[in-house]
């Protein structure tokens, strides 16, 4: 599969001045919901109203969609707001009926994108269309499951394509919901460059209160568009209430995002310096939380050294990681002077955990 610019015909041809906004609830609850929170969508930058019909959750007995009777709400909101609408769809059958309600924009979800089976069925039950598909990225941070379902549905023949960066599941703890692997993003970007890309902060951050920051990173980094849920009543929703926003909120959010505009060569200039800096921020952030990482570490070492009584400092391991460390810096472009000054000083930073610990 290669980049062309045919990848973005759709969104181009929408000749948006913001970038593309997908908005509304989580999950579609009642019709009277669904089209309350579409009325106050109607008339704001928002171009597409969301809403799951079929909601996968993690574990069974909870809330899971209301099903078929929602894409008739969709279409009433289409038919009465003038919004366009979009869904999720996990396999054939959501596909069929989705089609038959004339939803514009589908997409698959995380945990169906893991899955090349789901994802060659959907692929299978949608081919030709016309309509939208964007493809969340999986679950797990591979690129190439990701860009797999991409070649999928590209060999389906499907033309509008995008896809949606919605984070990433790990283990441990961190203060996103899912992790933004911006940087598996930015390959991405990389590789098809002309290939859409949606931002979902709502749950990358599973918290609405960060929504705003991870949007303007996102904008920051190029992408060309928001997927935010919305809910009138984000507390008493019946699926991820934490993060939904207000539609209010929503307009407030779009007005405060600082957008770059593409066109005059000194835009072209702030735009990449901005995406640069981003970049570098967010390696920054990693350097930072590595290192803590490591101190950590040091820490189970010094206890352990305290347990048999050995000295903190043991000079043949450190001059090992040295020279091993100088070599594979050389490789990456970085001076020996500066990898030594560098490693010294984290060293250091050990050897100051190590000995508190060895004498607590
Ligand atoms: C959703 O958009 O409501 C959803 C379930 O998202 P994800 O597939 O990213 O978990
Ligand atoms: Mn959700």
């Amino acid at each position: 599969m290669e980049n062309t610019k045919e990848m973005r015909a759709w969104l181009d041809a929408m000749k948006l001045d913001h970038p593309l906004v997908i908005a509304g609830p989580c999950s579609a609850e009642t019709e009277e919901q669904v089209m309350k929170i579409a009325y106050e969508l109607k008339d704001t930058d928002v171009n597409y109203y969301r809403a799951g019909i079929w909601k996968p959750r993690t574990r069974p007995g909870m809330f899971e969609g209301v099903g078929a009777i929602g894409l008739k709400w969709l279409l009433k909101v289409k038919k009465e707001t003038g919004l366009k609408t979009a869904t999720e769809v996990a396999n054939r059958a959501h596909v069929e009926l989705a089609l038959e309600h004339d939803v514009d924009l589908l997409w698959i979800g995380a945990r169906s994108t893991v899955s090349p089976f789901i994802v060659q069925e959907i692929a299978d039950a949608l081919e030709g269309t016309d309509k939208i598909v964007l493809i969340k990225n999986p679950v797990n941070p591979d690129l190439s499951l990701w860009l797999g379902a991409v070649e999928r549905l590209h060999t389906a023949n499907i033309k509008n394509l995008g896809v949606i960066h919605r984070g990433f599941s790990t283990y441990e703890k961190s203060k996103y919901r899912n992790i933004p692997e911006w940087q598996l993003a930015i390959d991405l970007q990389t590789k098809f460059p002309d290939l859409p890309i949606i931002n979902d902060p709502s749950h990358i951050t599973g918290k609405r209160d960060m929504i705003f920051d991870v949007s303007q990173t996102a904008l920051d980094l190029n992408f060309d568009g928001l997927m935010i849920e919305t809910h009138y009543d984000p507390d008493n929703a019946w699926s991820d209430a934490a993060q939904q926003v207000t539609p209010k909120r929503l307009v407030q959010i779009m007005k405060d995002l600082r957008i770059r505009k593409e066109s005059d060569p000194e835009m072209e200039y702030n735009k990449n310096l901005s995406k640069l800096r981003a970049q570098i921020d967010i390696l920054d952030h990693q350097l930072i939380d590595t290192l803590g990482k490591r101190m950590k570490i040091s820490d189970g070492i010094g206890a352990l050294k305290k347990q048999k009584n050995v000295a903190v400092l043991q000079s043949n391991r450190w001059n090992e990681i040295l020279g091993a460390m100088i070599l594979e810096g050389e490789t990456k472009g970085l001076s020996e002077e500066f990898v030594l000054r560098m490693f010294k000083a984290i060293h250091q930073e050990s050897i100051n955990h190590q000995e508190k610990i060895v004498n607590s």
